[in-house]
């Protein structure tokens, strides 16, 4: 591992259907994480990695409905979510699509190296397919009789499919839990990827291509094809140079991977026996993200009319504006309601009423007094130790992945600048002029370290209260709603 450059990724969403919130969620948590650290490691230090998932059974279902050939069906699907980022000010330093050819040839090469590691098998299997999962499920998942994800009764399926030996790396991928158990956040979740590993079997890594032509082809056998998850998950370290790159590779691997509670199997367990198998180093960090539960604060679905739309809030409020309330109304780690009331009451308070406003009277009293502020060398030994010391615990913050808590503490550092001003008055007119340029030069200071630490959350309009500081140009940033 090393200190110098950071690799973050989230988890590929399959093409298959709109994007939803919770989507939204995990890209800006990213985006948040990536800002932070490119803010303080510069920008070429972090790589921040997005895409989509473009493979399996469900493409070619999906594709017919719409009557569409498959590639053309996802790449429209992919430019959505590619749209969709950018709606969010998501800024990506890749968006990876595992239809492109490159990814092929890497996924193959990342198979035959298992392979030469003797972990790939060939087996006659019978079992119960989930085409919502895109897996065989095993008895002890189903819940009477049906997947529990999805709800419905697998397909009963036999095949003479390849299979992965992770069974062979339970006690492996146990030990390194024991050693590293701050590796997965939330801590809670410890215990259950233990137990997800205990009961681990060796998985099928393929399919008949008769039953699935759209997918990648297995090295030296052309009757099958790469299983869907397995070519995706390769994805993590391809689009850093694996099979093409090595030193690249090493640069940046490992690094953090953000994912949903339904991946913790995926990525916990199954991508970590991978890469064992191929002798790279497990993930550095492991963020298992909540779920964003409807303002009832049941599980979203159609049938209860409790979907939130992501398109939907933001021609209501803004991107920015439902950005600040993913990223610090929601609690980072958890399962979470979205409520509009929180929204508006959130952004009213800390955007309107806390920090906008302090802008205002700085720069607005700045000018009509006519001092000078941003002078960095003129702030008062006490003003600054105390503004320094909420800037290390906001980096603490951060640097622990814990992005509403670090925004509920900048939040709190403009609430004590402007319990500050309005302790020391600077508009009282038998101030002198010299009292009124101290305090405003300190709150000024105070400001930029707001600003610089809200930018990974609210990156648009930090960048216009940055200028508008600079300038001493009035400017209301946060309009009430
Ligand atoms: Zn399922």
């Amino acid at each position: 591992m090393n200190n110098k450059k950071l690799y973050i990724t989230t988890t590929l969403p399959y093409v298959n259907a709109e994007p939803h919130i919770g989507h939204a969620l995990e890209f800006v948590q990213a985006d948040a994480i990536s800002r932070y650290f490119k803010q303080k490691l510069g920008r070429d230090n972090v790589f921040f990695n997005v895409g989509t998932d473009e493979h399996g059974q469900k493409m070619l279902e999906h594709a017919k409905k719409e009557g569409l050939d498959v590639k053309d069906f996802v790449d429209k699907y992919s430019q959505r979510f590619k749209d969709y980022c950018k709606l969010f000010f998501v800024e990506y330093d890749s968006f990876y699509r595992t239809s492109n050819k490159e990814h092929h040839k890497a996924a193959q090469e990342f198979w035959k190296r298992c392979e030469e590691n003797g972990d790939i098998y060939k087996k006659k299997y019978s079992g119960w397919y989930c085409v919502g999962c895109e897996r065989f499920i095993t008895e002890k998942e189903l819940v009477d009789g049906k997947c529990p994800d999805h709800a419905k009764v697998p397909e009963l399926k036999e095949e003479e499919n390849y299979f992965f030996k992770l069974s062979k790396y339970k006690d492996s991928l146990l030990n390194w839990l024991d050693e590293n158990p701050d590796v997965l956040k939330p801590k809670s979740k410890l215990q259950e990827l233990k137990g997800i590993i205990a009961d681990i079997e060796d998985i099928s890594i393929s399919r008949l291509r008769e039953n699935l032509p759209w997918g990648i082809e297995v090295p030296n056998d052309p009757e099958q094809v790469l299983y869907v998850w397995f070519d995706a998950l390769t994805n993590y370290v391809n689009v850093l140079g694996f099979g093409s790159d090595e030193k690249r590779l090493n640069e940046w691997w490992p690094g953090i991977q953000l994912f949903g509670p339904d991946n913790l199997r995926f990525q916990g367990c199954i991508w970590q026996g991978m890469l064992a198998s191929i002798g790279l180093p497990h993930t550095q960090k492991l963020l298992e993200h909540g779920m964003i539960l409807g303002p009832d604060g049941r599980k979203m679905a159609k049938t209860l009319g409790n979907v939130i739309s992501p398109f939907d809030q933001e021609e209501k409020y803004g991107a920015e504006i439902v950005r600040f309330y993913l990223l610090t109304g929601i609690v980072t780690y958890g399962d979470s309601p979205y409520k509009e009331d929180d929204l508006v009451n959130m952004y009213n308070s800390r955007l309107a009423n806390n920090f906008g406003n302090l802008l205002n009277r700085v720069i607005h009293l700045s000018n009509s007094r006519e001092v000078e502020i941003n002078d960095e060398s003129k702030i008062e030994k006490d003003f600054k130790d105390k503004v320094d010391q909420y800037e290390g615990e906001i980096q603490k913050l951060y640097e622990d992945y814990e992005i509403a808590l670090a925004g509920e503490k900048i939040d709190s550092l403009a609430d004590w600048g402007n319990k500050y001003i309005t302790e020391k008055e600077p508009w009282s007119k038998d101030m002198d002029k010299e009292n009124v340029q101290n305090i405003l030069n300190n709150l000024s200071y105070l400001l930029s370290i707001v600003i610089k630490y809200y930018i990974p959350i609210i990156p648009v309009s930090c960048e216009k209260a940055k200028e508008a500081l600079e300038k001493k140009e009035t400017i209301i940033l946060f309009n009430k709603i």
